[in-house]
């Protein structure tokens, strides 16, 4: 049970916090595109800001490689986080980060007041976690909240380097969440426990299908990853995505889930197409009877039917990869039944980052599931059962 030190768990009341956030937003020349991580961000600033606290902002922006690139400063975050918090956040413009400017800015700093850092990526210590730069970031402050999931996977300055030169480090309401449902919600599950899993390729979930095949009751395996599956059971399987490498893989894979009593599904039909396209043409095939210039894009309708059906009584089910080419609207039909599915049920649902993430709320579901990962590399390492720098970082409670 990851049990972390957050926000509530402290009080800053006169004292310099320094936030980690993930403001890592999408920028047009300038203009924010999507917002929602600055929106995100705002309860655990408006918490620290109510308690009294010096708020000192920082994140990284892109990936300038340790330059000072104009087009990556946060500069226009701090305008929209002004305009959104209803009070202004100061920008310390240093191209070195911890410069003069944040130097002077922090000093004068009233109780409830804001300011943001410059890009902490364009000092290139950041992605090394180097130490001088870790003491100076910590040299700003008295308390550390690190509230960006994305980066937990990585040790990094401002989210890891720093907490070895600062008394207290805690954790935002954005990573307690993603700590709740992804880390105990999954090691803790109520069951049944149900995990789908899904997307292109098997040698990129091998860990997580071992982690998971210990815990779950029931575990789901669509998408392209299926194919090299059902090709290891002697099917074929046609032109669709397979790893032949990984055939004795996927087979250790299926005695290992009968050994543990764990029900594995696989595709018992799929929608196959004469070209990768979503003008192809495309007929439903039986798994394992694809002929040889046809592919499998999505799971089949007596698949869906298989697969929903297991979600219905479950009561715990994490979820990621797609079923299906989703992007292609011909080929989404599995995804979105599976994504209804999971609106439908009573269960706890929780869905791992990237690609599912994006089909989730691309489908107009996002708002059904009970949690919904901001962290694609973050969310998968934590199924796959590591210790995330970023959250070890955290004191314990
Ligand atoms: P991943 O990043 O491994 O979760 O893979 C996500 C990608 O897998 C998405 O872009 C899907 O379009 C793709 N995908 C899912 N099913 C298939 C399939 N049957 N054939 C080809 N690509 C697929």
């Amino acid at each position: 049970m990851l049990n972390k030190k957050s926000v509530d768990d402290i009080n800053v009341n006169g004292k310099r916090v320094l936030v980690r956030c993930d403001f890592n937003v999408p920028l047009i020349d300038g203009k924010i595109t999507d917002e929602n991580r600055l929106v995100a961000a705002l309860p655990t600033i408006k918490k620290l800001i109510a308690d009294g606290g010096k708020v000192i902002l920082c994140s990284h922006l892109g990936k300038p490689k340790g330059e000072a690139k104009p087009e990556l400063s946060l500069a226009p975050v701090a305008v929209r986080l002004s305009e959104l918090l209803g009070q202004e956040v100061k920008f310390a413009a240093d191209a070195v980060v911890v410069g003069d400017n944040a130097k002077a800015a922090v000093e004068a700093m009233k109780d409830g007041e804001v300011i943001l850092l410059e890009n902490t990526r364009y000092r290139a210590e950041e992605t090394k976690n180097g130490e001088a730069f870790s003491k100076e970031l910590a040299s700003l402050c008295d308390v550390f909240v690190n509230d960006a999931f994305g980066t937990a996977h990585r040790a990094h300055c401002s989210n890891v380097g720093v907490t070895e030169y600062v008394d207290t480090a805690v954790v935002g309401y954005l990573m307690q969440k993603e700590i709740d449902f992804l880390g105990n919600a999954v090691n803790n599950p109520e069951r049944p426990f149900v995990a789908i899993l899904g997307g292109a390729k098997v040698s990129s979930k091998i860990s997580v299908i071992e982690n998971l095949l210990d815990k779950v009751d029931t575990l789901i395996i669509g998408g392209g990853m299926s194919y090299t599956f059902s090709k290891a059971q002697g099917g074929s399987v046609g032109k669709s995505l397979l790893e032949e490498d990984y055939c004795e893989y996927a087979l250790n894979m299926i005695k290992k889930a009968e050994e543990k009593g764990v029900k594995l599904l696989l595709p018992v039909d799929n929608i196959i197409a004469d070209d990768f396209s979503n003008d192809a043409n495309f007929e439903t095939a039986k798994a394992g009877e694809i002929p040889a210039n046809w592919e499998g894009l999505d799971i089949g309708p007596e698949t869906e039917k298989i697969f929903c059906e297991a979600v219905k009584d479950a009561k715990t089910v994490v979820w990621n990869g797609p079923m299906g080419c989703f992007e292609m609207p011909n080929f989404a039909h599995g995804t979105e039944a599976v994504a209804k599915a999971l609106a439908d049920t009573k269960a706890t649902t929780i869905i791992g980052g990237g690609d599912s993430a994006a089909a989730v709320n691309q489908l107009g579901y996002g708002d059904k599931m009970t949690h919904i990962s901001t962290g694609g590399g973050a969310s998968l390492e934590f199924l796959e059962g590591k210790e995330l720098p970023g959250v070890a970082a955290a004191n314990n409670k």
